[in-house]
């Protein structure tokens, strides 16, 4: 039960409600609010922060690795791959812009390893005209090239080929997520974290949004931002989930890499945070187990994490295991987000398709444009 007090001052008929403090709604609100100050806007987050991928994630500002690119370009061809590697490339200024100076940023650069010369081959063989297109299609410059020392100079084992760019970069994305947030607050954006969504109706005149704790908020615009976890409320869009498992070691002496690493088209990645290794992925070592909502970390992916550790990434150091975690991401058969207008009092913003760091910004500057264009 609400008293006065709390109605008037957290219960007024917003004009957007926003659902998920992942990176899209925070986002979405930020580029609203700016759009039209005026505007009354909440956001609305089950977790008691958020609970998806957005702070579980492994903090690498990327646009996507040769091996990666060029898999989505065999499943949904250049230009579709070109127009999303440009949506994160300008999300990353975006990100740099803002907050460059709060969230750990390191201009680091990427490199993608390769243990297996065929596979190598095949993306090497086509850097060139990865590195053309990319010219001639992105606005921004984005190159490839060979890399003769990175693997020796950085102590590895077993990888035998590299392929890097300098224009990758490394944050903190849990410093990333609160610098929003105190963004957000600071603009009158109130955050109901604890506030799950239940249902909403879009029939009458104002958006009924249900929740299973507060009761009902009004709405002239309701947006849906839960990525993964969108199935409830959006049925007709087939969603399926993907878990990453992470771990991070404790502090190790003598560590010489200071790049972001990915390899298999983007299914392991790694950096050095702190003097620790973060290693995440492996999904792909059981792609039905790992296609779930549960936010466990399991036996098999951990060790199997453990077991690259050792053998490929510090080979002949000694390592201890600080934390492990998981986050779940959001995956469809096209490739690409759903970020549109549904109806004139909804929209989505979600399935991001991993790699949602860079791409949230950009897609929900555009939203939020396409949202207050009319005044
Ligand atoms: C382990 C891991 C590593 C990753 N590494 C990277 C990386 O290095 N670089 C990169 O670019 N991307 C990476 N990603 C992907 C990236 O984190 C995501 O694409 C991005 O954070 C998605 O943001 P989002 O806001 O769309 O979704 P989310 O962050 O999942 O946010 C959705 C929010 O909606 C809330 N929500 C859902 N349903 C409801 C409801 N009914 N009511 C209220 N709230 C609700 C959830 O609790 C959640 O907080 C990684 C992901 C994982 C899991």
């Amino acid at each position: 039960m609400f008293s006065y007090w709390e109605k008037d001052l957290f219960m007024p008929n917003y004009d957007f409600i926003v659902v998920g403090s992942g990176f899209a709604g925070l986002w979405l609100a930020y580029f609203l609010k700016k759009k039209k100050p005026g505007a009354q806007i909440a956001i609305l987050e089950r977790g008691t922060l958020p609970q998806g991928a957005s702070t579980k994630n492994a903090g690498f500002s990327c646009f996507g690795s040769p091996s990666e690119l060029l898999a989505n370009v065999d499943k949904i061809g250049w230009q579709t791959t070109l127009d999303l590697t440009e949506n994160r490339f300008q999300g990353i200024q975006i990100i740099k812009t803002f907050f460059g100076n709060t969230i750990d940023y390191n201009p680091c650069g990427a490199s993608e390893l390769f243990f297996d010369e065929e596979k190598f081959e095949a993306a090497h063989s086509k850097m060139e005209e990865l590195n053309q297109n990319i010219a001639e299609n992105v606005k921004s410059y984005y190159h490839f090239y060979l890399d003769k020392n990175i693997i020796q100079n950085s102590g590895f084992a077993g990888f035998k080929y590299a392929i890097s760019n300098n224009q990758e970069a490394s944050i903190h994305p849990g410093k990333l997520f609160y610098s929003l947030y105190k963004t957000l607050i600071s603009m009158d954006v109130k955050i109901f974290f604890g506030t799950k969504v239940t249902g909403y109706n879009t029939e009458g005149e104002k958006v009924i949004v249900k929740t299973e704790n507060l009761g009902d908020f009004t709405t002239s615009h309701l947006s849906l931002n839960t990525n993964a976890f969108t199935g409830d409320l959006l049925p007709e869009y087939k969603i399926k989930p993907g878990r990453g498992q992470v771990l991070i070691t404790k502090p190790i002496e003598g560590l010489t890499f200071d790049r972001t690493f990915h390899f298999d088209q983007g299914f392991y990645y790694f950096k050095n945070v702190g003097n620790r290794v973060l290693l995440g992925g492996g999904r792909n070592k059981d792609l039905q187990g790992e296609s779930t909502l549960d936010f466990a970390v399991t036996e098999n992916i951990i060790n199997h994490l453990k077991d690259i550790l050792k053998d490929n990434i510090l080979p002949g150091k000694t390592f201890e295991i600080e934390d492990t975690w998981s986050g779940i991401m959001a995956f469809n058969e096209s490739k690409t987000p759903i970020s549109q207008i549904l109806k004139p009092n909804l929209s989505a913003n979600v399935c991001m398709n991993g790699m949602g760091v860079a791409l949230a910004p950009t897609l929900s500057k555009k939203l939020a444009e396409e949202l207050t264009s009319n005044g």
